[in-house]
């Protein structure tokens, strides 16, 4: 028998105008491109969301499952851009602008986004790639009349139309009620480079995204409320923020986002400024908050958690937080397939009077799964491992907000799941019996560096192509700034002994200026299986205790 309940679909629009009624004096702060700061309460940021949606439909014929890319900093015109695309039932698709151009275009392509909205900051990287996105229809740069181009290759060489977002939303209806549809629609699309070979479009669901953030909200452990000041350095341009732009204004928190400015010193001031009581971002950031707490020999006291996740962070950065600042950590593992957020290191309540050094160990591990999120650990022949803290295996994962396949990529999604059905994450991991998630290694060959991928791959295929080198490995070292830089490993051709400069000069045409090995060593050969596999765990052993030059 079927309870008999109302079937009300679980729909993104339904946050929004939830915190404009409900939390109506609760603010959107955020630092701007144009340099200065702009607030609004949730109201007045419905309003806006309400016109925008109107504008892409009425102006730019945005229709249901349209795909909109946006490039874009952390600030309220792209959340508004979120709630707007999503509201009428169209597709945001957030993209990071620090990959190399070659995977920015697959990416508009593959996605055949229809329009661009992008930051001014975007525009140059924009015009060089316009003539390569056949299907775009038009560029909508983020900002008003007074800041926009006077001339640019988007209208006048590629003859695509060149927008003024505050155009759009000029003269529309600032109330509306929202069509309705069903909870699976299409909401959000990311693409993750995470994985080998061309990214991969993750494509959210409103109800996914909805389960998603009640899940965050129910953690309870959260300093996320109507008292609360919550400082997303995490990019809207990649997983979603781990959901804030949705946790945010169901919570009832202010949002305070800070724009391109991400180094220590600006952090600081805004989080002074806005009285911030919660951050959240990858452990490359924090590292020159701290850095900053010390040149100032004190840190806000304003702030009372960060989050931390997108790569482990090192202990003694749990240590300078918790220890010297009195500031809670809470660890989180995720991926950008999961939504993202799969554990939260919150500590259970019997651990609070545990000595420090006990609370600090549970605390750099990942933590605990989030409801809705099931994990398995798997040997190489499938067969699953005790969650005992010891047993090592591949980590699997399913719920309501993992992905159930790529976006048109069925290569890829020929090998992301396993016969049940469960998402293989990659990553090699123990679990223990009161369930603290501990990431021991990756499966997956692909290096982060500053809470972004250098596909190992894709550099060692570069390096395979310079006359000198017969065989090219990559893999990551820890670093103490980025968590892990690229070491390039290289076989000569006989009889050549190539120059590294003339390596890094050659690759340097090929890819990303950041993805540049930190250094290269020569080697007479490399550890092979027996099927002439390159044995990259052998590799690593190997140079486990070399230290990069910038290390
Ligand atoms: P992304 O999809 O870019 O968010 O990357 C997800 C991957 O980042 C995971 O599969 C892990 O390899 C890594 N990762 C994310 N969070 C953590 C963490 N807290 N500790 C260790 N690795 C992490």
């Amino acid at each position: 028998m079927r309870g008999l309940m109302m079937d009300r679909p679980l729909l993104i629009s339904s946050i929004i105008d939830y915190a404009a009624e409900s939390y109506p004096h609760r603010e959107v702060v955020s630092k701007r491109v144009e340099g200065d700061l702009h607030r609004y309460s949730y109201p007045q940021m419905r309003a806006r969301i309400v016109q925008l949606a109107h504008g892409l439909e009425k102006k730019l014929g945005v229709r249901l499952d349209d795909r909109i890319g946006t490039i874009a900093w952390n600030g309220y015109r792209h959340m508004e851009l979120y709630y707007a695309i999503s509201g009428i039932g169209a597709i945001c698709h957030t993209m990071n602008p620090r990959l190399h151009r070659e995977q920015v275009t697959y990416i508009v392509n593959h996605a055949a986004d229809r329009f661009l909205f992008i930051d001014l900051t975007f525009l140059p990287l924009v015009e060089a790639l316009i003539e390569q996105f056949p299907k775009l229809e038009g560029v909508v740069v983020m900002t008003n009349r007074a800041h926009m181009p006077a001339e640019s290759r988007i209208r006048d060489g590629a003859g695509k139309q060149l927008l003024c977002y505050e155009e759009i939303l000029a003269g529309e209806a600032t109330d509306r009620v929202w069509p309705e549809f069903d909870e699976r629609q299409a909401a959000g699309l990311c693409y993750t480079s995470g994985t080998t070979g061309n990214p991969k479009g993750v494509l959210y669901s409103h109800r996914s995204n909805l389960l998603h953030a009640f899940s965050i909200l129910s953690q309870g452990s959260l300093k996320l409320g109507q008292t609360s000041q919550v400082l997303p350095v995490v990019p809207l341009f990649h997983v979603n923020a781990w959901g804030l732009p949705y946790t945010g204004p169901l919570s009832g928190t202010n949002i305070v986002f800070p724009g391109p400015a991400l180094d220590g010193a600006s952090l600081f001031d805004l989080m002074v400024q806005e009285k911030v009581t919660s951050a959240w971002g990858v452990p490359t950031v924090w590292l020159g908050l701290l850095a900053e707490f010390d040149k100032r020999q004190q840190a806000p006291d304003c702030l009372q958690e960060v989050i931390i996740g997108g790569s482990a962070p090192a202990r003694a950065m749990v240590e300078a937080f918790e220890l010297t600042w009195k500031i809670d950590v809470t660890h989180g593992w995720g991926m950008t397939e999961m939504s993202p957020v799969g554990t939260l290191g919150n500590l259970p309540s019997h651990y609070a009077g545990k000595p420090v050094n006990e609370r600090i160990d549970y605390k750099i591990r990942q933590g605990r799964r989030m409801f809705g999120v099931e994990m398995k650990l798997v040997d190489e022949t499938g067969q699953r491992q005790p969650h005992d803290g010891k047993s090592q295996g591949e980590l699997l994962v399913r719920g309501a907000a993992v992905t159930s396949g790529y976006y048109n990529d069925p290569a890829a999604n020929a090998v992301a799941f396993d016969d049940e059905g469960w998402f293989r994450t990659g990553d090699m991991a123990t679990i223990s019996q009161d369930g603290y998630l501990d990431i021991v290694d990756r499966a997956k060959d692909i290096i982060k560096s500053g809470g972004e991928w250098i596909s190992s791959i894709d550099l060692e295929n570069a390096a395979m192509g310079h006359p000198d080198v017969q065989e090219a490995a990559v893999i990551g070292l820890p670093h103490p700034k980025w968590d892990e830089r690229p070491l390039l490993v290289i076989v000569p051709k006989a009889g050549q002994t190539p120059d590294p400069q003339s390596i890094q000069d050659y690759l340097a045409a090929k890819v990303a200026k950041w993805w540049l090995p930190d250094d290269i060593v020569f080697v007479a050969d490399m550890p092979h299986s027996a099927t002439g596999k390159l044995q990259k765990v052998k590799l690593r052993e190997q140079f486990k205790d070399h230290r990069l030059p910038s290390g």
